[in-house]
Protein backbone atom coordinates (compact mmCIF):
# COMPACT_ATOMS: atom_id res chain seq x y z
CA UNK A 1 0.00 0.00 0.00
CA UNK A 2 1.44 3.50 -1.05
CA UNK A 3 0.00 6.30 0.61
CA UNK A 4 0.39 9.93 0.23
CA UNK A 5 -0.29 12.15 3.19
CA UNK A 6 -1.56 15.87 2.25
CA UNK A 7 -2.38 19.37 4.93
CA UNK A 8 -1.17 22.41 5.93
CA UNK A 9 2.00 21.91 7.74
CA UNK A 10 0.30 21.27 11.53
CA UNK A 11 -2.69 19.61 10.50
CA UNK A 12 -1.54 16.37 11.83
CA UNK A 13 0.27 14.61 9.00
CA UNK A 14 3.12 13.12 11.03
CA UNK A 15 0.71 12.06 13.81
CA UNK A 16 -1.27 10.08 11.18
CA UNK A 17 1.22 8.47 9.19
CA UNK A 18 2.97 7.57 12.71
CA UNK A 19 -0.55 5.62 13.40
CA UNK A 20 -1.04 4.35 9.79
CA UNK A 21 2.85 2.95 9.92
CA UNK A 22 2.30 0.86 12.97
CA UNK A 23 -0.99 -0.58 11.95
CA UNK A 24 -0.14 -1.62 8.27
CA UNK A 25 3.56 -2.59 8.54
CA UNK A 26 4.88 0.28 6.62
CA UNK A 27 7.53 2.80 7.10
CA UNK A 28 7.02 6.34 7.63
CA UNK A 29 8.67 8.24 5.17
CA UNK A 30 9.02 12.06 6.13
CA UNK A 31 11.36 14.62 4.22
CA UNK A 32 10.79 16.55 7.02
CA UNK A 33 12.86 14.18 9.31
CA UNK A 34 15.00 13.06 7.05
CA UNK A 35 16.08 16.87 6.48
CA UNK A 36 16.61 17.46 10.25
CA UNK A 37 18.42 14.37 11.19
CA UNK A 38 20.85 15.29 8.99
CA UNK A 39 20.83 18.88 10.12
CA UNK A 40 21.49 17.16 13.15
CA UNK A 41 24.40 14.73 12.04
CA UNK A 42 25.87 18.37 10.30
CA UNK A 43 25.87 16.17 6.72
CA UNK A 44 26.18 19.12 3.57
CA UNK A 45 22.83 18.09 2.47
CA UNK A 46 21.77 19.26 6.37
CA UNK A 47 23.38 22.71 5.94
CA UNK A 48 21.87 23.52 2.61
CA UNK A 49 18.45 22.21 3.44
CA UNK A 50 18.45 24.24 6.47
CA UNK A 51 18.79 27.79 5.20
CA UNK A 52 15.66 26.87 3.72
CA UNK A 53 13.82 25.50 6.31
CA UNK A 54 14.42 28.15 8.82
CA UNK A 55 12.95 30.71 6.80
CA UNK A 56 9.89 28.56 6.39
CA UNK A 57 10.74 28.04 2.26
CA UNK A 58 10.92 24.98 0.27
CA UNK A 59 13.60 22.93 -0.26
CA UNK A 60 14.40 23.28 -4.14
CA UNK A 61 12.27 20.65 -5.56
CA UNK A 62 15.76 18.90 -7.27
CA UNK A 63 17.08 18.09 -4.09
CA UNK A 64 14.00 17.24 -2.21
CA UNK A 65 13.32 14.58 -5.35
CA UNK A 66 16.86 12.89 -5.34
CA UNK A 67 16.20 12.18 -1.24
CA UNK A 68 12.91 10.78 -1.74
CA UNK A 69 13.77 8.33 -4.47
CA UNK A 70 16.16 7.26 -2.54
CA UNK A 71 14.73 6.46 0.35
CA UNK A 72 11.67 4.52 -1.43
CA UNK A 73 14.25 2.51 -3.50
CA UNK A 74 15.34 0.90 0.07
CA UNK A 75 14.30 -2.62 0.89
CA UNK A 76 12.05 -1.99 3.06
CA UNK A 77 9.96 0.21 1.26
CA UNK A 78 9.17 -2.78 -0.90
CA UNK A 79 5.78 -3.10 -0.08
CA UNK A 80 4.81 -0.05 0.33
CA UNK A 81 5.29 3.29 2.69
CA UNK A 82 3.12 6.25 3.82
CA UNK A 83 4.72 9.86 2.70
CA UNK A 84 4.38 12.75 4.73
CA UNK A 85 5.74 15.77 3.74
CA UNK A 86 6.14 14.60 0.46
CA UNK A 87 5.17 15.85 -2.57
CA UNK A 88 4.85 19.27 -1.78
CA UNK A 89 5.03 21.06 -4.82
CA UNK A 90 3.38 19.74 -8.42
CA UNK A 91 6.31 18.71 -9.80
CA UNK A 92 7.38 16.76 -7.37
CA UNK A 93 4.11 14.79 -7.67
CA UNK A 94 5.35 14.63 -11.22
CA UNK A 95 8.26 13.05 -10.86
CA UNK A 96 7.22 10.81 -8.30
CA UNK A 97 4.08 9.50 -10.61
CA UNK A 98 6.61 8.98 -13.71
CA UNK A 99 8.83 7.01 -11.07
CA UNK A 100 5.97 4.35 -10.27
CA UNK A 101 4.40 4.36 -13.54
CA UNK A 102 7.98 2.99 -14.85
CA UNK A 103 7.93 0.49 -11.66
CA UNK A 104 4.06 -0.55 -13.08
CA UNK A 105 2.79 0.96 -10.07
CA UNK A 106 0.67 4.04 -8.77
CA UNK A 107 -0.04 5.93 -4.85
CA UNK A 108 -2.82 3.89 -4.01
CA UNK A 109 -4.04 6.83 -1.85
CA UNK A 110 -3.57 10.45 -1.37
CA UNK A 111 -5.29 11.01 3.10
CA UNK A 112 -5.98 14.97 2.58
CA UNK A 113 -6.11 16.10 6.71
CA UNK A 114 -8.00 19.29 6.97
CA UNK A 115 -7.64 21.75 9.46
CA UNK A 116 -8.37 25.49 8.68
CA UNK A 117 -5.79 28.29 9.27
CA UNK A 118 -7.16 29.63 12.11
CA UNK A 119 -6.51 26.25 14.26
CA UNK A 120 -3.00 25.88 12.58
CA UNK A 121 -1.61 28.70 14.26
CA UNK A 122 -2.92 27.35 17.77
CA UNK A 123 -1.78 24.11 17.13
CA UNK A 124 1.91 24.90 16.10
CA UNK A 125 2.78 27.41 18.65
CA UNK A 126 2.15 24.08 21.06
CA UNK A 127 3.89 21.37 18.56
CA UNK A 128 7.18 20.24 21.08
CA UNK A 129 9.30 17.52 18.68
CA UNK A 130 11.94 15.24 20.49
CA UNK A 131 15.31 16.05 19.35
CA UNK A 132 16.68 12.77 19.31
CA UNK A 133 13.92 10.27 17.60
CA UNK A 134 11.46 12.97 16.36
CA UNK A 135 8.46 12.00 18.18
CA UNK A 136 5.90 14.93 18.59
CA UNK A 137 3.40 16.60 20.96
CA UNK A 138 1.35 18.85 21.50
CA UNK A 139 1.17 20.27 25.44
CA UNK A 140 -1.88 20.15 25.51
CA UNK A 141 -3.68 18.35 22.96
CA UNK A 142 -1.50 15.16 22.95
CA UNK A 143 0.77 16.03 26.13
CA UNK A 144 3.86 13.55 26.94
CA UNK A 145 3.59 11.85 30.27
CA UNK A 146 6.71 14.00 31.74
CA UNK A 147 6.67 17.56 30.51
CA UNK A 148 9.26 18.18 28.39
CA UNK A 149 10.40 14.87 28.32
CA UNK A 150 10.33 12.14 25.50
CA UNK A 151 7.93 9.03 26.19
CA UNK A 152 9.88 7.40 23.74
CA UNK A 153 13.20 7.57 23.80
CA UNK A 154 13.42 10.12 27.12
CA UNK A 155 15.27 13.17 25.44
CA UNK A 156 14.16 16.56 25.38
CA UNK A 157 11.42 18.37 23.53
CA UNK A 158 11.48 21.49 21.58
CA UNK A 159 9.64 23.91 19.99
CA UNK A 160 11.08 23.96 16.71
CA UNK A 161 12.24 26.84 15.12
CA UNK A 162 10.53 26.99 12.05
CA UNK A 163 7.16 26.26 14.71
CA UNK A 164 7.31 30.29 15.43
CA UNK A 165 4.75 32.36 14.56
CA UNK A 166 6.20 34.17 11.51
CA UNK A 167 7.45 31.07 9.78
CA UNK A 168 4.65 29.20 10.10
CA UNK A 169 2.38 32.20 8.43
CA UNK A 170 4.65 32.24 5.60
CA UNK A 171 4.69 28.36 5.63
CA UNK A 172 0.82 28.38 5.29
CA UNK A 173 1.13 31.35 2.67
CA UNK A 174 3.66 28.71 0.50
CA UNK A 175 1.06 25.58 1.32
CA UNK A 176 -1.69 27.46 -0.40
CA UNK A 177 0.19 28.53 -3.08
CA UNK A 178 2.27 25.61 -4.05
CA UNK A 179 1.09 22.47 -1.98
CA UNK A 180 -3.11 22.49 -2.22
CA UNK A 181 -2.60 22.42 -5.88
CA UNK A 182 -1.98 18.50 -5.06
CA UNK A 183 -5.33 18.17 -3.95
CA UNK A 184 -6.42 18.26 -7.50
CA UNK A 185 -3.42 16.48 -9.17
CA UNK A 186 -4.59 13.45 -7.02
CA UNK A 187 -8.49 13.97 -7.35
CA UNK A 188 -7.82 13.37 -10.95
CA UNK A 189 -6.02 10.30 -10.08
CA UNK A 190 -9.36 9.00 -8.65
CA UNK A 191 -7.24 8.54 -5.21
CA UNK A 192 -7.53 11.50 -2.78
CA UNK A 193 -9.67 11.01 0.46
CA UNK A 194 -10.34 14.04 2.64
CA UNK A 195 -10.57 13.46 6.28
CA UNK A 196 -11.53 16.24 9.38
CA UNK A 197 -8.30 16.95 10.91
CA UNK A 198 -10.03 19.30 13.47
CA UNK A 199 -11.61 16.62 15.51
CA UNK A 200 -9.54 14.40 18.36
CA UNK A 201 -6.36 12.42 16.70
CA UNK A 202 -7.80 9.37 17.77
CA UNK A 203 -10.87 9.87 15.49
CA UNK A 204 -8.96 11.24 12.67
CA UNK A 205 -7.39 7.57 12.43
CA UNK A 206 -10.35 5.89 13.08
CA UNK A 207 -11.26 7.70 9.61
CA UNK A 208 -8.38 7.05 7.96
CA UNK A 209 -9.13 3.03 8.72
CA UNK A 210 -12.48 3.26 7.33
CA UNK A 211 -10.74 4.24 4.50
CA UNK A 212 -7.78 2.07 4.31
CA UNK A 213 -9.64 -0.85 5.00
P1 LIG B 1 5.39 20.07 8.78
O1 LIG B 1 5.17 18.64 9.16
O2 LIG B 1 5.16 20.99 9.91
O3 LIG B 1 4.65 20.48 7.55
P2 LIG B 1 7.89 19.12 7.74
O4 LIG B 1 8.65 18.44 8.81
O5 LIG B 1 7.14 18.28 6.78
O6 LIG B 1 6.92 20.19 8.44
O7 LIG B 1 8.83 20.07 6.90
C1 LIG B 1 9.66 21.02 7.52
C2 LIG B 1 10.40 21.80 6.45
O8 LIG B 1 11.23 20.91 5.69
C3 LIG B 1 9.51 22.49 5.42
O9 LIG B 1 9.04 23.75 5.85
C4 LIG B 1 10.48 22.60 4.22
O10 LIG B 1 11.42 23.66 4.44
C5 LIG B 1 11.25 21.29 4.32
N1 LIG B 1 10.61 20.23 3.52
C6 LIG B 1 10.09 19.05 3.99
N2 LIG B 1 9.58 18.32 2.99
C7 LIG B 1 9.76 19.04 1.85
C8 LIG B 1 9.42 18.84 0.47
N3 LIG B 1 8.77 17.74 0.05
N4 LIG B 1 9.78 19.81 -0.41
C9 LIG B 1 10.43 20.91 -0.03
N5 LIG B 1 10.75 21.18 1.25
C10 LIG B 1 10.43 20.26 2.19
P1 LIG C 1 2.14 17.90 10.49
O1 LIG C 1 2.99 16.66 10.35
O2 LIG C 1 0.98 17.93 9.54
O3 LIG C 1 2.93 19.16 10.45
P2 LIG C 1 1.85 17.08 13.31
O4 LIG C 1 1.39 15.66 13.22
O5 LIG C 1 3.25 17.33 13.71
O6 LIG C 1 1.47 17.85 11.94
O7 LIG C 1 0.86 17.85 14.31
C1 LIG C 1 1.02 19.24 14.60
C2 LIG C 1 0.76 19.50 16.08
O8 LIG C 1 -0.62 19.25 16.39
C3 LIG C 1 1.55 18.57 17.02
O9 LIG C 1 1.84 19.28 18.20
C4 LIG C 1 0.59 17.42 17.30
O10 LIG C 1 0.87 16.79 18.54
C5 LIG C 1 -0.76 18.14 17.31
N1 LIG C 1 -1.86 17.34 16.79
C6 LIG C 1 -1.83 16.35 15.86
N2 LIG C 1 -3.08 15.87 15.61
C7 LIG C 1 -3.93 16.58 16.39
C8 LIG C 1 -5.36 16.58 16.59
N3 LIG C 1 -6.16 15.76 15.89
N4 LIG C 1 -5.87 17.46 17.46
C9 LIG C 1 -5.07 18.33 18.15
N5 LIG C 1 -3.72 18.39 18.02
C10 LIG C 1 -3.16 17.54 17.15
ZN1 LIG D 1 12.26 10.82 21.61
Amino acid sequence: MKIVMLGAPGAGKGTQAKMIAEQYGIPHVSTGDIFRMNIKNGTELGKEAKTYMDKGELVPDELTVRILLDRVAQEDCKNGYVLDGFPRTIPQAEVLDAELTKLGDAIDYAINVDVPDENIIRRMSGRRACVSCGATYHIVHIPPKKEGICDKCGAELILRDDDKEETVKNRLNIYHAQTQPLIDFYTNKGVLKTVDGTVDSAEVFAAIKVILG
